[in-house]
């Protein structure tokens, strides 16, 4: 089941996406409430649908309950790309590396992100798989992280690489309002094979800068689950964003940023692609 939120008449919504149509669910007002119940069957939908062109869409998730939880440097070729851009990255980690993004507010496909560009000029792009938490749980054993998820989305890890470089620390230069991207949808778990094996693209421009497999993630999602969870309990509706592959603007030489008026695309075979124009 493809999931997603959007703005009709005014008012946000959620529903279930089928090709081109909407099915608009009508017994609970937001996903975070989807989730948090635990059981699909129960969704009622409204008889009539409406066209994708009707709506406004918004980040499957615009308002997460918590800060993103991200990992760094979980693709071998990006960590090694970036190996002599930072002067703290020691190269491919040994532990999985955690970091948050505040987002009191996600950005969902279509929608503007700030460039902040008379402020800053070193802003980057990183497409990551989303996995969408399903349920409370802590110390997740490895074998049973799969029985965690509860679905599957698109990232943008936007980020402004002089504040990350600048402040040695993630957090101030992942957490610029607008930088966190999500969507276009939620696909439920069930609908992808475990462990995800899907291409992971994105462009800038229309040119491809990152192209890679989610099956080349250094830490997978079991080991993710098992060892985030370890004393630190995961909830229902909790992001987790992946790590991206090689293709930063960062990682080339001389680098290549974002400017105001590029089109990226964010996309991830199976579950969507996610536009963003930034301003
Ligand atoms: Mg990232």
């Amino acid at each position: 089941m493809k999931l997603l939120t959007f703005i009709h008449e005014g008012k946000s919504q959620i529903g279930r996406l089928e090709g081109e149509r909407i099915h608009v669910i009508r017994n609970f007002k937001t996903m975070l409430e989807v989730i948090r119940h635990q059981n699909l069957a129960d969704l009622e939908f409204s008889p009539e649908t409406l066209e994708i062109g009707e709506i406004i869409q918004l980040a499957p998730i615009p308002e997460p309950g918590r800060n993103v939880i991200c990992l760094g440097k979980n693709y071998r070729d990006h960590a090694l790309e970036l190996k002599n851009k930072i002067k703290t990255n020691l190269g491919v980690p040994e532990e999985p590396i955690y970091f948050t993004k505040l987002a009191h507010r996600a950005t969902g496909n279509l929608e503007p992100v700030d460039s902040y560009f008379e402020s800053y000029q070193t802003m980057d792009y990183e497409v990551e798989l989303g996995v969408i938490v399903a349920r409370e749980a802590r110390d997740i054993p490895p074998s049973e992280a799969r029985n965690h998820i509860f679905g599957y989305t698109v990232g943008n890890d936007f980020c402004m690489r002089e504040l990350q470089t600048n402040h040695v620390q993630w957090f101030k230069g992942k957490s610029l309002d607008t930088h966190t991207a999500l969507g276009p949808v939620i696909v439920t778990a069930d609908e992808i094979a475990y462990p995800p094996d899907l291409r992971i693209t994105c462009t800038v421009n229309g040119e491809v800068r990152q192209d890679s497999r989610t099956n080349q993630l250094i830490f997978d999602i079991d080991r993710i689950f098992s060892d985030f969870s370890k004393g630190t309990t995961l909830l229902p509706g909790d992001i987790i964003l992946t790590g991206t592959p090689a293709g930063v603007g960062m990682g080339f030489e001389p680098s290549r940023f974002l400017k105001p008026g590029d089109e990226v695309v964010a996309e991830i075979e199976g579950i969507g692609r996610l536009i963003n124009r930034i301003k």
